[in-house]
This record gives structure tokens, C-alpha cells and sequence, in this order.
């Protein structure tokens, strides 16, 4: 079979396509066939590693896997062979009392597959049967791959950490990336006023399309004042920021008092400048956020089942086109999900 594997860190020319046996699932696994892989910016950060994180080399990327079935191991009993799946890519060790409490993204031997083990970009996968579910049937492979990393994570964001609810007003950066476009479904779904920045009208646009209400071009205002503005200088319940260093200490300042902030990631650095008094005078909360749990992954599935929420595809490349995909990743051109297709 074909896999996609990263040797040692690099630009996207590191990826190279190598031959492999198809694994062989053990009692508690089945060998899924991959049909899919989407990709988020953490493939991006494995690729090129990160300074004091060790990734386990060489790996294949990949997060966000669905396929069919191909066989499932002995002791398998909630899916069979032919079964249209989607792999949880939260991995955890299921005995630890984080993981007894059903709060697995709290695990000390908590990864992700494609980060902390091999993931999706290969044609063939060995998955744990636990973190195997059926595909919701209006979905095809491609669009049940822009589902976990970025809407998991988005959903316990808003749901589990902000506690997002009806009527509040939220801010979200970066509205053409995949976890802002899944903030922005969510937040509609729970009935909020979204306000959305970018640095591209046609982002903007885009997300206005998605249902969200105010847009904030962030290379021609300051989204800070906006905001202020069209608050009436309250500030916002809820802020989600996920860029870091250019905009943390103006998301902080534009909470209203006893305002949320929630973070999964800082794409655009993480070396940022807080004035903390905003923080205690205004009663805030700050939270930071990886991934979710196993319940968050089985809401958010319901929800796409359920039509509520949808994916939102950008493109989708063979998996030789797997380096030209993360260059156009880190190019921030795409609106919504790149996926594999295998
Ligand atoms: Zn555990």
C-alpha cells in the first residue's frame, strides 16, 4: 500500500510517498481502507516541527480518517466488515480516572493519530475499534473527513469551556480556518450573534454566507474599536482566539465584563503580551483548549447527522498531491477543509 510519511521535519518537499505492508489489526482493532484524510494546521506543525516537542519520526500524517471496513479482529463487536466509518483521532490510555471520568483530552498519555502516532495519509489504517463510528449516511468520505480535529475541537470549546448560550454575542478569528468555520456553525446552532474577523473580504463574505452577522477586515480596522462600536462599548460574551501573538491582548479588551476567551492554538505565535489587570478587573475567564472528549466527538457526529451543523470543503487532492496541500495550507488561501482523497 501507499503512504505519505515525514522522515525528519522540513519543508513540504519532506513528504515523501513510500511503499508498506497493510497492517494487520490486533483482536481489538479493524483495518479500515481509507477513503479520506482532511487535514488540519496541526499537520503542519508535525511537518515542521516544533522547538522542545519531540514527534515520533518518521510519521504518517494525518488526522481526520474515514473509509469502509475492510475487517474487523476477533474481539470486535461494535462494527463489522463493509461498514462506512470515522475514526476518533483522540488517543488515551481508558483506564486512568481522567479517562473513567470521560474527560480523555485530560489523559497524561493523551495524542493525537497523525501527531502522536501514525495517522491517515496511507491506504490502509489499523484502528482501535473504540475509536471507531459509523459514518453518518448523508456524508461521503471527503466530508466526514473535515469533521473531527477542527469541529471536536471547536465544540468543546464553545459547549464544555465557554458555555456558550443563546443570545450572547461571540468574536471569532481567522474565519476561513477550518476550527473558526466549526465555531461559527456551533455558536449559529446555539443562537448567538457572531462576529467574525479575517484579512480577506472574500473570507468575510464567505462567513457571511455561514450565518454569521458582523465582519471585521483586520487589515483595515481595528477590530478592537469595531467592536466597542457595535457593542456600545460592552465588549463581547466570548471571544475565540486562535492566532496568538498579533491579536491576544485586543481579544482580551474587547470582553465585556465576566467575558470568556477561549484558545485551542496560537497559529501566528505564542509569545503573547497580556496586561493582566484586564483580566482581574473585568472578572475574566481565559481557557485554553486541545482537542475534546469522546462524548464531544459523539455530539458533534449526532449534529452533522442531523443536519445542524455541515462540512465545509475547500478541496481535495490525491495523496501525491499531499505536499503541494500543506503548502497551500500555510498559504491560508483555503476557506474550509483540504482532504485527501485515498
Ligand atoms: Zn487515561
Amino acid at each position: 500500500m501507499r503512504a505519505a510519511v515525514i522522515k525528519q521535519h522540513g519543508p513540504p518537499e519532506s513528504i515523501a510517498i513510500e511503499y508498506r505492508e497493510i497492517p494487520v489489526p490486533s483482536e481489538n482493532q479493524v483495518l479500515v481502507r481509507v477513503r479520506a484524510c482532511g487535514l488540519n494546521h496541526l499537520d503542519v506543525w508535525v511537518r515542521r516541527g516544533v522547538p522542545g516537542h519531540r514527534f515520533p519520526l518518521p510519521i504518517v500524517p494525518g488526522s481526520d480518517i474515514t473509509g469502509v471496513v475492510e475487517r474487523a479482529g476477533a474481539g470486535v463487536t461494535n462494527v463489522t466488515a463493509g461498514a462506512r466509518v470515522i475514526v476518533d483521532p483522540g488517543v488515551n490510555c481508558g483506564e486512568c480516572e481522567r479517562c473513567l471520568a470521560g474527560e480523555e483530552n485530560l489523559c497524561v498519555k493523551f495524542g493525537l493519530l497523525g501527531e502522536s502516532a501514525d495517522g491517515g495519509c496511507q491506504e490502509y489504517f489499523a484502528a482501535d475499534a473504540r475509536q471507531v463510528h459509523a459514518l453518518p449516511d448523508r456524508l461521503t468520505f471527503e466530508q466526514g473527513a473535515c469533521i473531527p480535529i477542527a469541529c471536536v475541537t471547536a465544540w468543546h470549546m464553545l459547549v464544555e469551556k465557554a458555555r456558550i448560550q443563546a443570545g450572547e454575542t461571540i468574536l471569532i478569528h481567522a474565519a476561513g480556518s477550518g476550527v473558526s468555520i466549526a465555531c461559527l456553525q456551533i455558536a449559529k446552532m446555539h443562537g448567538l450573534q457572531i462576529y467574525v474577523t479575517s484579512t480577506s473580504d472574500e473570507k468575510l463574505q464567505r462567513a457571511k454566507t455561514l450565518g454569521a452577522h458582523r465582519f471585521f477586515n483586520t487589515s483595515k480596522e481595528s477590530f478592537y474599536e469595531s467592536v466597542r462600536n457595535h457593542t456600545g462599548k460592552r465588549g463581547v460574551d466570548v471571544v475565540v482566539d486562535h492566532v496568538g501573538e498579533p491579536t491576544f491582548m485586543d481579544s482580551v479588551k474587547s470582553l465585556r465584563r465576566g467575558g470568556r476567551l477561549v484558545s485551542c492554538g496560537a497559529t501566528a505565535g505564542s509569545n503573547v503580551v497580556l496586561d493582566w489587570k484586564h483580566v482581574f478587573f473585568k472578572n475574566l475567564a481565559l481557557y485554553g483548549s486541545s482537542y475534546g472528549t469522546r462524548r464531544d466527538f459523539t455530539a458533534v457526529l449526532d449534529a452533522f447527522a442531523r443536519g445542524d451543523l455541515f462540512p465545509v470543503l475547500d478541496s481535495t487532492v490525491p495523496l501525491e498531491g499531499l505536499a503541494r496541500a500543506h503548502a497551500a495550507l500555510e498559504s491560508r488561501k483555503a476557506f474550509g477543509k483540504i482532504v485527501v482523497s485515498l
